[in-house]
């Protein structure tokens, strides 16, 4: 008999054993070998690469592959201790210095994954006796964080700046030391948050403002830092956080503030202080993204023309994608089955998306994500809307609306 903790796994096992059977594995899916940026072998098929979030292609790039050989080369593979015992090098300072300057700000932290660095500042920046307003529809990271921070937590209806005003008239005096939480590009819909009323909200009320920049750092703003510059707030921003592991084309988080401050939280956040940090070729390979996103940006421009494309694209083929193109674009479907099914169709074209079942969709619909890529060919775009049209064919996906 297994012990009966395992019964609220029983739900899982028995998802998993129906994808067994259908011979299909959207989790986890293995990739076998990779030819760039965008191409590879996917559990034995050779797909164009359609879920990667490696936004502007950085994984790849020559210059990032010989700074982090140069890395392991002089600092070895591993740095083996925690920021604040033994693995606090060099690389880690420099790159704290060089992502504050890149946001014009002189404060940085360098975390060992984004889910540490949005997690970790949740989780510490508010404390019992205080309060969270954050999005409904925000990333787990943040989830997490904010339940282990002890302060008091209310969900403001996604991007509704009137709701999260509602509530912060409603918290009276308290509203002063509220701690607000919004993203710039949501990761799973790809729609931008109404940061310039959010900004103002958190204005008139004086309270703190924290956004999560992970899928909009290197795709939105003038000079790449995200959607708070797109939306002229950046002074409004308390703090910043994002990862590496998207536009960057490596691992690891960070967050910027203009609050000499942030020097003293570093030493209260636990995901900080109690995991090993990053080795130092990942930190010398994010060090030469950062400077090619400064030095190319038109990089950008590329990435969003092919956004325009695949969405233009989908659109026209009458699916359900979002209102506006964004580097995310997202079919949503209602049946599990038939989605997993999509899934697998689209692989067998030769087109890798992700799948995403609740809760890591929004709502209780399942969607077929995708993200593009500066290193995306118009071909290769071409390539992954006549998957989808494909599918349409053979009525495995139903136009939603005219195009
Ligand atoms: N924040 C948001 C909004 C994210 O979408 C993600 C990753 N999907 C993270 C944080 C965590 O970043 P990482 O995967 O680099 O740890």
């Amino acid at each position: 008999m297994p012990p009966m903790l395992f019964d609220k796994f029983k739900t899982m096992a028995a998802f998993q054993a129906e994808l067994a059977a259908r011979q299909v594995a959207p989790f986890g899916a293995v990739t076998e070998e990779l030819f760039s940026a965008t191409e590879g072998v996917v559990q034995g098929r050779r797909v164009i690469l359609a879920g990667s979030n490696n936004y502007l292609g950085l994984s790849w790039d020559p210059r990032c592959i010989q700074a982090a050989r140069d890395a392991a080369a002089r600092w070895g593979t591993g740095t083996t201790g925690s920021r604040m015992a033994n693995g606090s090098f060099a690389e880690h300072r420099a790159l704290e210095r060089e992502m504050a300057a890149f946001y014009g700000l002189d404060h940085g932290i360098v975390f060992s994954t984004g889910y540490a660095a949005t997690m970790g500042m949740c989780a510490t920046l508010a404390g019992p006796g205080e309060v969270i307003l954050l999005d409904a529809d925000s990333h787990a990271s943040i989830y997490d964080g904010v339940r282990l921070s002890g302060a008091e937590i209310m969900r403001f209806r996604h991007s509704d700046p009137d709701d999260l005003a509602r509530r912060m008239r409603r918290l009276g005096e308290r509203a002063g030391q509220a701690l607000i939480i919004a993203e710039g590009i949501y990761s799973m819909l790809g729609d931008v948050a109404p940061l310039q009323e959010i900004a103002a909200i958190k204005r008139e009320y004086g309270a703190c403002l924290l956004v999560d920049e992970a899928h909009s750092l290197g795709a939105l703003g003038a000079t790449g830092r995200g959607a708070a510059q797109a939306a002229g707030v950046e002074d409004d921003v308390d703090f910043t956080v994002g990862t590496f592991s998207k536009s960057l084309g490596a691992i690891g988080g960070y967050c910027v503030s203009p609050h000499a401050e942030l020097e003293a939280i570093r030493y209260c956040i636990r995901a900080y202080i109690f995991t090993a940090s990053s080795s130092p070729s990942v930190i010398a390979s994010t060090r030469q993204a950062l400077r090619i996103i400064q030095q190319e940006p038109q990089l950008r421009d590329t990435l969003w023309d092919n956004a325009q494309r695949l969405y233009g694209g989908l659109r026209q083929l009458g699916l359900p994608v979002g209102p506006a193109a964004s580097p995310v674009v997202a079919v949503e479907m209602t049946d599990q089955i038939n989605t997993i099914n999509c899934w697998q169709a689209l692989l067998e074209r030769g087109v890798y998306v992700n799948l995403v079942v609740p809760p890591a969709s929004p709502s209780s619909n399942f969607l077929l994500r995708n993200s593009v890529s500066a290193a995306h060919s118009s071909a290769q775009i071409d390539d992954i809307i006549a998957a989808y049209a494909g599918l349409v064919e053979a009525g495995l996906l139903q136009p939603a609306k005219a195009g």
